[in-house]
This record gives structure tokens, C-alpha cells and sequence, in this order.
């Protein structure tokens, strides 16, 4: 099994994407480190719910989440990095590429990691998380994630359970000063797709043709709030321009 090696000083092994099989992705855009903030999710929603508390059945589940995300339009899998029950990281996307795994505003600007399970009912493991807490003091003493960087659940940044009920609770302590050092944005925002030219629900209105957003929104002293109303992005899926989306800040 081959490991990154990055981050022997942590004792972290992360099994590189060649020995857990992933698939060649279809595209790839290199991300500009090191990032400010730092994401947390769980896997719920995929795969009914499955954890992993081994090796090989972890390798399973992340050959089958990359599986279920590329099915889904993603380029390749969403995360840059899984961790599985028992502790074992999964190189995702890695630190190199951008990710598809929060609201688009924060797809380039952050590291998004998937702990594999479902914590709505449950917390993780402890090494589950061990291995996460590691992985973020790695990604700080590499240069890739910026000291001063903000770690929020998926839920801080749009509407979701993810990272779990029961989880979610516990990052504030886990993370410490890191955790919200930026304030996530007050408010949501939800997506829609575009059907015959109009966005559904009661999305904004957007008439004919638009390119999904392919150039990047500069980063704003507070975030997504300062965003305009109405602005034009695309979520998770922005970097499969089949897909069209609006969105309206709830
Ligand atoms: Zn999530």
C-alpha cells in the first residue's frame, strides 16, 4: 500500500489514489495554497449511510463515493481527502486540485475532508477523528493550509445535516481557536437548476443561456454575505459546465 509520505511527522499515513484505485479524473484545476479554510464533512447521503472500519472495506466505499460523484457529473471524487473508521486517509483530490465538496464560493479556497460514515445518530470514531486532527496539523506545517485558517462544517456554508447532528457539536472543541476564527456567513444560500430557461423553486429568474461561473470571485473580507444578491454560481458541480444552475440567498 503506498502512502503520501507527506506527513510522517504526524504519523499520518494517506494512502495515495493509485493504491486505493481511483479512477483517472476527467479534468483537473491546480489550487492556489495554502488555503483559508478547512471543511468538514461526513458521507452521509451516499450510499445508504455505509461506514468502513477496516482497510479494505474503506477502499471500497471511497472507489464507490468517487463512483457515485463522477455518475453525478463531478470530474473526479468531491473530497480532497476520506477517512474511514479505523482511521485510514484516503488522498481524494489531494492539497493540489481544487475540490467539489462545499458551496462553489469555497471549492477553490479550501480543503474539504469526508470522515465516511453518517453522524446524524452517531459520533465517529476516535480515530476517525485522531486521524482528521493530524491531517489538519500536517496540512499547516506542509504550507497548505494557512495558520490562520477557519474550519467549518459543511453546514456552516450551506444548508445541509452534513457534517451530522452529533458530530458537528463536537469541532468546536476538537479545532479550538481554528474553529469559526472567520465567522461563516449568516445566511444560506440554495441552488436550483435551470428547467426551460427558469430556475425551479422559487429561485431567481434567469433568462437564456449562461456559462456556469468559470472565473474565480475574489476573496471577501467577510465571506459569502458580501457577495451581491443574485449573483450567478454554480455549487458543487460548477466544474461540469452541463450542469445549470441559479441560486437565491434564503
Ligand atoms: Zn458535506
Amino acid at each position: 500500500m503506498q502512502r503520501t509520505g507527506e506527513c510522517l511527522e504526524e504519523e499520518l499515513n494517506i494512502i495515495t489514489r493509485d493504491s486505493w484505485g481511483a479512477k483517472q479524473p476527467r479534468k483537473r484545476v491546480s489550487m492556489i495554497t495554502p488555503v483559508d479554510y478547512f471543511i468538514i464533512h461526513h458521507s452521509a447521503g451516499f450510499l445508504d449511510n455505509r461506514a468502513c472500519d477496516n482497510l479494505l472495506d474503506c477502499i471500497e466505499e471511497v472507489k464507490d463515493i468517487q463512483k457515485e460523484h463522477m455518475d453525478n457529473g463531478y470530474v473526479d471524487i468531491g473530497y480532497h481527502y476520506l477517512i474511514g473508521g479505523d482511521g485510514s486517509v484516503f488522498e481524494g483530490r489531494g492539497w493540489q486540485y481544487e475540490g467539489a465538496h462545499a458551496f462553489s464560493y469555497y471549492n477553490n479556497i479550501s480543503i474539504g475532508v469526508c470522515l465516511i460514515g453518517n453522524f446524524n445518530g452517531k459520533k465517529p470514531t476516535n480515530k476517525a477523528t485522531t486521524a482528521l486532527s493530524k491531517l489538519n496539523t500536517c496540512l499547516q506545517r506542509i504550507g497548505k493550509l494557512n495558520l490562520t485558517h477557519s474550519v467549518y462544517g459543511h453546514r456552516d456554508v450551506r444548508q445541509t445535516e452534513c457534517p451530522g447532528d452529533k458530530y458537528y457539536p463536537t469541532l468546536k472543541e476538537t479545532f479550538g481557536a481554528s474553529w469559526h476564527r472567520e465567522y461563516p456567513p449568516p445566511e444560506y444560500w440554495s441552488e436550483c437548476r435551470v428547467n426551460e430557461g427558469k430556475c425551479q423553486n422559487d429561485a431567481l429568474d434567469c433568462e437564456g443561456e449562461y456559462k456556469v461561473r468559470t472565473t474565480k470571485i475574489g476573496i471577501l473580507p467577510f465571506g459569502l454575505h458580501a457577495l451581491p444578491f443574485g449573483t450567478l454560481l454554480c455549487p458543487e458541480h460548477e466544474e461540469d459546465n452541463r450542469i445549470k444552475c441559479c441560486i437565491k440567498r434564503t
